[in-house]
């Protein structure tokens, strides 16, 4: 349906329930926090939902304590979703990308209206408004976008300003990635011009790390990662005793799968966490090789051609093998 028919909608004061998905980043945390500061100030009751924690170095991020994390508090969570008029769905196309949220969803028997605001590719079409584009840097951008067609502006506050800007810099890897268009450069400007610091937030974002952080990561590029000069790519795995050797926090693991691509004859890096129930995997690529299609073919996930995720349920040595068995085959099956 139409977003004009929503804007309509939202004339009069709603609940209003804003949800990312799990493992939250940047663009998924600036998203929720930018909308629910734009939405509150037109008297509508705004509350953030987050299925996980979120990183320690988005913890800064004005508006950040609201946040309610279902993993934590489900029940709070369900009472707030059961009073929700409306729910914004926010950087995820597809349900399952919400995990435990997505039942209680279900148990509202589709009495609330759903918007789903979003970047990633082959959406699931699972509710009544989209603003939806694959060509977009970040949902941070669509949040601006969204605050454009509703045709206020002037009430995004600094702090929503903040949260977009946040949004915008971690999606393109700070103005660095395919994705980062003339756009992305135009919305920034405007955003500086509303007075967003953008030296600040870089640091609060990539400058927060521990001694700890840094060890790890020498640790691993030295010890762990793995090239396959063949298949130009590199990968890298973290297993639960690693990551308590080294003392990780939520966060501290961002940011290491994209070192690989430093190298010149690298275009794709992997990086598999394990984690208690599953393996997780990240994805990165160069240009023109598509890293989606491998999460989505061979690892039940998505994402996007340079950035993509899934996971396994299989253990940390399986899935590496099953990897680089598949690996090959899906680069011959793309060329
Ligand atoms: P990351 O590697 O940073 O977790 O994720 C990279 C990109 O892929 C992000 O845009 C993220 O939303 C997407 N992504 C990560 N994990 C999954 C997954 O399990 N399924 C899908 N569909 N997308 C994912
Ligand atoms: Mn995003």
């Amino acid at each position: 349906m139409e977003l004009q028919e929503l804007f309509t909608y939202l004339e009069t004061p709603k609940n209003i329930v804003l949800i990312t998905h799990v493992r939250p980043d940047g663009d998924a945390v600036g998203s929720s926090l930018a909308l629910q500061h734009y939405l509150s100030g037109f008297g509508h009751t705004v509350q953030s939902i987050v299925p996980d924690d979120i990183p320690s170095f988005l913890q800064w991020m004005p508006g950040a304590a609201s946040l309610y994390n279902h993993q934590r508090n489900p029940k709070t969570c369900f009472a707030v979703l059961t009073k929700a008029d409306c729910i914004f769905f926010l950087d995820f196309n597809a349900l399952k990308r919400v995990e435990a949220i997505a039942t209680d969803i279900a148990k509202l028997r589709n009495k609330t209206v759903t918007v789903m605001i979003d970047h990633h590719r082959e959406p699931d079409f699972f509710t009544d408004y989209m603003l939806w584009d694959a060509e977009a840097s970040s949902t941070a951008e669509l949040i601006y976008r969204f605050i454009h067609l509703h045709g206020h502006p002037e009430k995004m506050t600094l702090e929503a300003a903040q949260c977009i800007y946040t949004g915008m810099v971690t999606d393109t890897g700070v103005f660095q990635y395919s994705n980062t268009t003339p756009a992305v450069h135009t919305i920034a400007a405007d955003l500086m011009s509303r007075g967003v610091d953008a030296e600040s937030i870089h640091n609060a974002v990539y400058n927060q790390f521990g001694e700890n952080r840094l060890r790890f990561v020498g640790y691993l590029l030295s010890e762990k990662m793995v090239v396959l000069a063949e298949q130009r790519a590199a990968y890298m795995s973290i297993s639960i005793q690693e990551a308590e050797r080294f003392s990780l926090s939520t966060g501290d693991k961002e940011g290491i799968v994209n070192l690989p691509l430093s190298m010149k004859e690298v275009d794709i890096a992997v990086l598999f966490t394990e984690d208690k129930d599953r393996i997780k995997i990240s994805f990165r690529s160069k240009s023109h090789v598509n890293v989606e299609g491998l999460a989505r073919n061979f690892f039940k996930g998505g994402g996007h051609i340079n950035a993509a995720g899934g996971s396994t349920r299989q253990n940390l040595a399986d899935t590496i093998a099953y990897f680089e068995k598949v690996l090959p085959e899906y680069l011959t099956s793309i060329t």
